[in-house]
């Protein structure tokens, strides 16, 4: 029977089984990756390329040194797709990444499988891409002596149950990429079965997308620190319906540690939605610092009321800026069907203040019952007020800033 085709950049996908996933709403998030994992493909291989030189140069003084001499054609990368469907990332991945060395496109279902085989072979990639027939868990429990240079997850729903394998077959310095897609649970619609899948209580406020990432960040944090691992943030985006995070992976247990003073508890009052950051604690210090912001059954200075608690949350960076910088200038010369999308987000996770969460004007002003300002009145008397403001790129009327609360009730009050 004839097949339908669908061209995704320089991929073209043979859709003949109705039942494998195909969801055309994601191809931001493929073009996102594209660009992602081009620049960290370049940078790991001029990193590659420096060290074989360096090796070369001493190989005659270390005879040791050239047990492990890398193989000179091998200074690209290595990619798992483990949740693959129709083999459309990683082909596009094959195609349009440079320095890529190998990649596996991995699903659990037998149609999956046999479509991922035949979009390679339509594709014409069957050397750079192998299909594999695997629990995604157990391939990558499987892979913890063979890592992979980076790990794309891109499960239905949430990835809880992928991220344990997940941090042990990432190599040292490698890129782990994560989607979820169960807004509804990270979003504070039900804090418990956030607990559950996350390990935070999720809490309902106006900065829910950024609280989501901020937990699933927390949770694979959490992951990795069992195997002596911790992560560094590179870029972190809510679009449409779901979350993505683009993680770096690293062995060493003392940086672990640390770990603690990136996390914080969220306290939100229940009447004006005031929001307190509590971090857990600094390992920095010589002393453990006790908790300093609103104990339970403390009330809101502002109204009195009590307090919704969530967390514990990443509050740490969510990006690293000059990733992102660089990541600006390299799209700039990309084909990508979301290109100018993928700028747009990108110059607005630029402008990002490395502030946790945000306020929203409409919903400031409607708490206080009076009429909206503009934003960029409302944005001009903080910083005439001698404080930095910015947007999050997850809402288009959000307030990141390092005024205290209560010179944002002042503003709001004195309109
Ligand atoms: N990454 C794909 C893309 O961009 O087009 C879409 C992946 S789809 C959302 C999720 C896939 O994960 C499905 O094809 C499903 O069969 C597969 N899957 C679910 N559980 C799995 C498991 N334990 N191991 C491997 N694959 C699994």
């Amino acid at each position: 029977s004839l097949s339908d085709t669908i061209i995704e950049g320089k991929a073209e996908i043979l859709v003949t089984e109705k039942n494998v996933f195909y969801n055309p709403v994601q191809e931001f998030n493929r073009d996102l990756s594209v660009a992602v994992l081009s620049l960290f493909a370049r940078e790991k291989y001029d990193e590659n390329v420096k060290k074989t030189n360096k090796l070369s140069d001493n190989s005659h003084k270390n005879v040791e040194n050239s047990v492990v001499f890398p193989n000179e054609n091998k200074n690209g990368i290595s990619i798992l797709e483990a949740l693959s469907a129709t083999g459309l990332r990683s082909i596009r991945y094959g195609k349009e990444i440079p320095y890529v060395d190998r990649i596996v496109a991995n699903d659990i279902s037998s149609k999956a499988v046999d479509s991922i085989k035949k979009n390679i072979e339509h594709n014409k990639m069957d050397h750079l891409i192998t299909a594999n027939h695997q629990d995604a868990t157990i391939f990558m429990y499987q892979s913890r002596q063979n890592r992979f240079d980076v790990v794309d997850l891109d499960p239905y729903g949430c990835p809880s149950i992928f991220l344990d394998s997940a941090v042990q077959c990432v190599s040292n310095g490698g890129l782990l990429l994560v989607t979820a897609t169960d807004m509804a649970v990270l979003a504070g619609n039900s804090p418990e079965t956030c607990y559950v899948k996350y390990g935070a209580v999720s809490i309902k406020s106006k900065a829910c997308h950024e609280l989501a990432l901020r937990i699933l960040l927390q949770h694979i944090a959490a992951h990795a620190g069992r195997y002596g691992r911790y992560i560094e943030p590179l870029l972190s985006v809510s679009v449409d319906f779901y979350i993505r995070v683009f993680v770096r992976v690293f062995t060493g247990q003392i940086k672990c540690k640390k770990n603690t003073s990136k996390l914080g508890m969220v306290y939100q009052c229940i009447g004006c939605e005031s929001m307190t950051i509590q971090p857990l604690g600094s390992v920095d210090s010589e002393s453990y610092k006790l908790p300093s912001g609103p104990p339970v059954d403390q009330l809101c200075k502002f109204c009195r009321r009590k307090h919704h608690i969530g967390g514990p949350i990443w509050i740490g960076s969510i990006h690293n800026q000059s990733f992102v910088d660089k990541l600006i200038e390299s799209v700039d010369n990309m084909e990508l069907g979301t290109l100018k999308r993928i700028k747009g987000v990108l110059n607005v996770i630029h402008e990002e203040l490395d502030i946790p969460l945000y306020y929203v004007l409409d919903r400031l002003m409607s708490i206080v019952r009076c009429d909206t300002p503009s934003m960029i009145k409302f944005r001009s008397a903080l910083l005439n007020a001698g404080y930095k403001v910015s947007f999050s790129h997850t809402n288009k009327q959000s307030i990141k800033t390092d005024a205290p609360t209560t010179v944002i009730w002042d503003i709001v009050r004195a309109w």
